[in-house]
């Protein structure tokens, strides 16, 4: 343990915790329990370095990865958790661990984290989310205006498919608006796959471990509006060609595409992440992305 205070190893097992507080995992909350303590401490180094970082941590459940958080260092931890059958558990683990975790009940997807969070640096995020918002999370945490952002490292537990998709290079068929969305101004990597035996319940996929830091956007000057219309316009019609599904933002869109030596008739997966930003860059320049009227097609990214 790298901080003062109380390592978590005289807490009773999270078994116990579970059966004690009547814990059972409920699919609507997306409740996929990790109790190997080994697993979580792993998971907790990994979103690093914790010393005199504060984490801020979407749904606890019983406290599994908090604990490990904490125990490895963590000066800090802010939980938000939506169960309010799991919060007798974590009044538990706060009181055990002085002054270093605080817990929220709320919907995280609602919350200000910055009104819970101090505004001081070295703030992270780690979680293991629950599948069923995972993506819509992770698209709050990644598009505000502000850049860089409010959060160091994310370091987030996603289906291995999700993962595929945050992390795809252009070109297969994983690749799409949350592969844009994800790269063009941070760095998601990969670190690890985890069975889904190590899951109570187990859930029927793969996940992985994803951690992201914020790098300098690849176009500066393009606004997250202007692309995720763009993203949502191309990656929607995913089998047109860019000269068919640009038609929305009139003629003069083919033009800048030649501008930009893009190849009109290139499907959006061909394009790297940097041409997309281009592009949509020059489309808001010409003020042709902002009169794109929102339809069907911009509908958040899943
Ligand atoms: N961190 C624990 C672990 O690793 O064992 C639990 C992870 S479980 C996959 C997801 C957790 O998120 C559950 O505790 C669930 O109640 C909580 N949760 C679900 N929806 C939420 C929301 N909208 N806001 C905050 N927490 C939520």
């Amino acid at each position: 343990m790298a901080s003062g205070g109380n390592s978590g190893d005289t807490l009773p097992p999270l078994r116990e915790v579970i059966r004690a507080h009547g814990l059972g995992a409920r699919k609507s909350f997306g409740q996929n329990f990790l109790l190997d303590m080994n697993l979580t401490r792993k998971i907790a180094r990994a979103a690093g370095p914790l010393e005199h970082a504060t984490l801020y941590e979407v749904g606890p459940g019983p406290g599994g990865l908090t604990r490990a958080l904490l125990d490895e260092g963590a000066a800090r931890v802010v939980a938000v958790e939506r169960d309010p059958r799991c919060l007798p558990a974590l009044a538990e683990l706060s009181a055990y661990y002085p002054g270093r975790l605080e817990i929220h009940q709320g919907d995280a997807l609602k919350v200000d984290e910055l009104s819970l969070l101090p505004t001081e640096n070295h703030l992270r995020i780690a979680a293991n989310l629950p599948y069923n918002i995972g993506t819509a999370l992770l698209v709050k945490w990644l598009t505000p205006e502000a850049w860089p952002p409010w959060w160091a490292s994310m370091t987030l537990m996603f289906q291995k498919e999700v993962a595929e998709r945050i992390t795809s290079p252009s070109g297969r068929k994983t690749y799409g608006r949350l592969s844009v969305l994800s790269q063009w101004r941070a760095s998601p990597s990969a670190l690890f796959d985890i069975t889904p035996r190590a899951f109570t319940p187990a859930p029927k996929v793969w996940s992985t471990l994803v951690r992201f830091e914020p790098s300098a956007p690849v176009v500066s000057g393009l606004s997250v509006r202007s692309l995720e219309k763009l993203t949502a316009t191309v990656f929607g019609q995913k089998r047109k060609m860019l000269r068919r599904s640009l038609k929305g933002f009139g003629p003069k869109a083919i033009e800048i595409l030649g501008e930009l030596e893009i190849d009109a008739r290139a499907r959006p997966e061909e394009l790297s992440v940097e041409d997309i930003c281009r592009l949509a860059h020059a489309l808001q320049e010409s003020g042709l992305i902002q009169a794109l009227p929102i339809s069907a097609r911009t509908r958040p990214v899943r």
